[in-house]
């Protein structure tokens, strides 16, 4: 198999990545090729790195809890999810404080509270916001609550686009369709903030200190990985081994600049380029 199907990119001139998660780095409970390799060439060859996921369900130390499993341990600098975006968002909606109605997981609610933001549970008291998330317990109660409180006013927020989330079972629904019934039955549409929006890649990009020139994002999905580090101009690599192939390119029309069958050979093109230092190009 062809490690590299297609590439434009010159990664010598790439001194930082953000990574996405799930197909990225692993797929389920597995680990995907390559990735304790991964990070200790980045670290090696001092290049800056953030892994930006979707995930609203689970809090920053159980995914770098679950990266750690695969042999690699990151502080959590080198993590940017979807719910610490939107608590920063919220921030600057309400930079006094708010009441938040969320539905949701862990990982939301405890980015809501380190956030500092009241956390109401039913419709006794007005919210400034409903923020909708993932959430596998998700009840009737909580969809009304939801809709009444935007029918009075609070501002809706998603956490991520995702309708369904793959799982053993097959395609799972997720933030997005929970959001979808919320905005069904208040004519109001949230305003999201994952991939591929730009304000995760955005929060990202501040958080490592880079510039979006001289940072790629790497990522198994074009809709999202690929298309919203596009939107922020940073130069786009697909790794083939979750969602998408280069085969998919030319049906969804987006185009990444380097397609990598995995993250082995990644590392292998960007060793070889980099001693190539010397050469034309
Ligand atoms: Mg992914």
């Amino acid at each position: 198999m062809k490690p590299i199907s297609q590439s434009h990119l010159d990664l010598r001139s790439v001194r930082a990545l953000i990574l996405d998660a799930d197909g990225t780095l692993w797929y389920g409970d597995r680990s995907v090729p390559g990735v304790p390799e991964l990070f200790a060439f980045l670290r090696e060859q001092r290049i800056a790195h953030i892994i930006a996921t979707n995930n609203s369900v689970h809090p920053a130390p159980v995914i770098l809890a679950k990266l750690e499993r695969f042999g690699v341990r990151l502080g959590a600098e080198h993590l940017i999810t979807c719910t610490e975006v939107t608590s920063s968002y919220l921030k600057d909606r309400f930079p006094r404080g708010a009441k938040v109605y969320p539905i949701g997981q862990r990982g939301l609610l405890e980015a809501l509270q380190a956030g500092g933001y009241e956390i109401l549970t039913d419709v006794s008291q007005k919210a400034d916001a409903v923020v909708v998330g993932a959430d596998p317990t998700l009840t009737y109660e909580k969809l009304k609550y939801a809709v009444l409180h935007i029918q009075r006013g609070a501002i809706f927020v998603g956490t991520n686009p995702d309708v369904v989330s793959p799982n053993s079972e097959g395609l799972l629904p997720e933030a997005g369709a929970i959001q979808a019934a919320v905005a069904a039955a208040t004519g109001i549409s949230p305003v999201v903030m994952g991939k591929p929006q730009p304000y995760l890649f955005q929060m990202a990009v501040k958080k490592i200190g880079s510039q979006p020139a001289e940072t790629a994002v790497i990522g198994d999905r074009l809709d999202t990985d690929i298309l919203g580090g596009h939107t922020v101009g940073l130069h786009t690599i697909l790794v083939e081994t979750g969602v998408d192939r280069a085969s998919s390119i030319s049906e969804k029309q987006v185009n990444p600049e380097m397609v990598v069958t995995d993250l082995v050979a990644l590392v292998q093109a960007w060793r070889e380029q980099l001693q190539c230092v010397g050469c034309a190009g």
